[in-house]
């Protein structure tokens, strides 16, 4: 892989554009900015550089193209040294529908085909691209790959990835379940297999992302074979805002009986459901695990369903993959909350799991290691890194382009 080469990586969202520059050797992070509240009235841009952070408003109605205009003019106009070590640019893209199973580098027809899977991510793809050509027009120079969250899930098998529906649905539309969050699933099982000291291809690893979004998946020797996100990232756990899993009766008994239109059941599953919906108080773990301490019923209730759909989820799992190696905590609930982690090791008693109190309480603020004593299967935290995952993919390309 190149050295001293860096990458700068983009991830768009609607109304925001992350951007970061890697180093894909080590994983260091030299510069990393947001802008926010992109389109409104107030928009703003906050970065960080060597420890300094920096903040400044942007005029009203900025959007991605502004934010990436001040990061080429003004920001590494700034720091030459840095932009000249600029080797690639990673985006990374929510969906890649079946056009992709890896990441790959940008020409006319990818950015074709990820207008494509708009329709399957309506909120994601289209703010995906508009960074792509915005970063398209700031650095024709550059190569640029796009990293997609649903690649590393095109391994599922059928019986994995389809839904129970008339088969029409998926060979006329492509409705499926395709999975989200592959680059901190695929990074955390490659690290459990190193931890563990085993070739990742004899590892079975059950990981558990659990952000605001929140994913689990099965992965058999490297590869995914299971996850718990589907068409959409509505499907399976608890999140923050969205309820996961429900009854698809449920949905028209809403529309049918309580007139509930497209637009509100949006709203409904996606932003006021979840954590948020059950607790009456925050989507934010922290804040519940204070007010539930305090006695709060809603917040203690909201977290105690969050963990155990996770643990059956894991439990179901060793369907599968038969033998699990290590079931992963990651993402900033999974590396943090020893709350969660201690519950779902409770629910999974049933698979022998036991936890080692100490190791749990240690675990946060980046630690990494095993939460569970000799003699009980193995569960650990493994702080992720979807940037990194991003800044290697991007450099890797580019070598192979350069032989
Ligand atoms: P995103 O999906 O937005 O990237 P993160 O991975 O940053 O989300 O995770 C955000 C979640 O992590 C929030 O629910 C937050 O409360 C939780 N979290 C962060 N730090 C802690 C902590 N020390 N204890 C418990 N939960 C935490």
């Amino acid at each position: 892989m190149s050295s001293s080469g860096l990458v700068l990586i983009f991830n768009a969202g609607s109304s925001s554009l992350k951007f970061s520059v890697i180093d894909p050797d080590s994983g260091r992070e030299s510069l990393d900015g947001i802008g926010d509240a992109l389109g409104s009235e107030q928009p703003v841009l906050k970065w960080q550089y060597d420890g300094h952070k920096h903040a400044r408003k942007l005029d009203a109605g900025a959007g991605h193209g502004e934010v990436i205009d001040f990061l080429v003019g003004d920001l590494l106009g700034e720091l030459p040294a840095l932009k000249k070590r600029l080797i690639a640019i990673g985006h990374r893209i929510v969906h890649g529908g079946e056009h992709f199973s890896r990441s790959v580098l940008i020409d006319r027809k990818v950015i074709e085909a990820i207008g494509e899977c708009a329709s399957l991510a309506p909120l994601h793809n289209p703010p995906g691209l508009l960074g792509i050509r915005a970063a398209l027009e700031a650095f024709p120079q550059l190569p640029q790959a796009a990293v997609f969250d649903t690649a590393f899930h095109q391994t599922l098998p059928e019986h994995a990835y389809l839904y129970a529906l008339p088969y029409s649905l998926y060979r006329e539309h492509r409705l499926r379940r395709y999975g989200m969050h592959g680059s901190s699933h695929r990074f955390v099982s490659e690290r459990a297999a190193d931890l563990l000291q085993k070739p990742l291809r004899e590892t079975n690893i059950i990981s558990a992302h659990l952000g605001n979004g929140a994913s689990v998946a099965a992965i058999k020797g490297g590869t995914s074979v299971d996850t718990s996100m589907g068409l959409t990232p509505l499907e399976g756990l608890v999140m923050g805002t969205r309820c996961g899993d429900v009854d698809a009766g449920l949905l028209m008994h809403l529309q049918e009986s309580l007139g509930y239109s497209p637009e509100r059941l949006n709203q409904l599953l996606n932003r006021e459901s979840g954590l948020l919906g059950i607790s009456g108080l925050s989507n934010d773990c922290r804040e519940l695990e204070q007010a539930a301490a305090e006695g709060h019923r809603g917040a203690r209730l909201a977290l105690e369903i969050f963990c155990y759909r996770l643990a059956k989820y894991i439990a179901a799992y060793t369907v599968p993959l038969r033998r699990v190696n290590a079931v992963i905590f990651t993402g900033g609930i999974g590396e943090n909350s020893s709350w969660v982690r201690e519950r779902v090791l409770h629910w999974l008693a049933a698979l022998d799991y036991r936890l080692d109190t100490e190791m749990n309480e240690r675990m946060r603020f980046g630690a990494e290691g095993a939460i569970t004593p000799a003699g009980s299967p193995t569960a650990m935290v493994i702080p992720t890194n979807e940037e990194w995952v991003i800044a290697r993919d991007a450099a890797g390309l580019v070598d192979g382009e350069n032989g």
